[in-house]
């Protein structure tokens, strides 16, 4: 078993955005801010058309609501019910402060989404999640989930690594 208390022999690179992909992401890392200032885990994302129109914004609010599903991601996809079709979803792009967990990969996944742009990676964010168990994500790339999906889904990550750290930092419980 690895431990996390190592700091990891691979880091995967810093990915360069387009100045409208970073105006996206830096709005998913503001509400991941928005999230820890409520009492949730620090995790934004913003769902945005290939036409620019934001079609949906959330933060992370496990805490608040007590519902183990409320990650940002998974959030912001359900807020998308009713609001755009499949095809919209297709050419759209999910803008998460962090690597989507398995969950949210499967809810990415089933909501028709064709890109994803995140900020710091799970390698990373375990480094910030220590060892205690109920901090520990499920080790899966979400790369690998879309990997999986018969239409592609197109995965930018890690980038603008500084900014999407910072609410991370002493928020997790050593
Ligand atoms: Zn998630």
């Amino acid at each position: 078993m690895r431990l996390h208390t190592q700091p990891p022999t691979h880091l995967p690179a810093e990915a360069p955005l387009s100045e409208r992909d970073a105006l996206y992401l830096s709005q998913a890392i503001r509400l991941s801010q928005v999230a820890r200032e409520r009492g949730n885990r620090p995790f934004g994302a913003v769902v945005v058309a290939a036409d620019g129109q934001l079609l949906s914004e959330a933060w992370n609010n496990t805490g608040e609501t007590g519902d183990c599903t409320g990650h940002a991601e998974t959030t912001a996809i359900r807020q998308l019910a009713g609001k755009a079709d499949r095809a919209t979803l297709a050419q759209a792009t999910l803008y998460s402060s962090g690597e989507p967990c398995v969950m949210c990969a499967g809810a990415i996944f089933w909501s028709n989404i064709g890109r994803v742009v995140f900020g710091i990676d799970a390698v990373r964010l375990r480094v910030f999640r220590g060892e205690r168990a109920e901090q520990r994500d499920a080790e899966l790339s979400c790369r690998d989930v879309f990997a999986t999906s018969p239409h592609s889904i197109d995965c930018i990550g890690p980038a603008m690594l500084a900014e999407a750290s910072e609410p991370h930092e002493g928020f997790w419980q050593a």
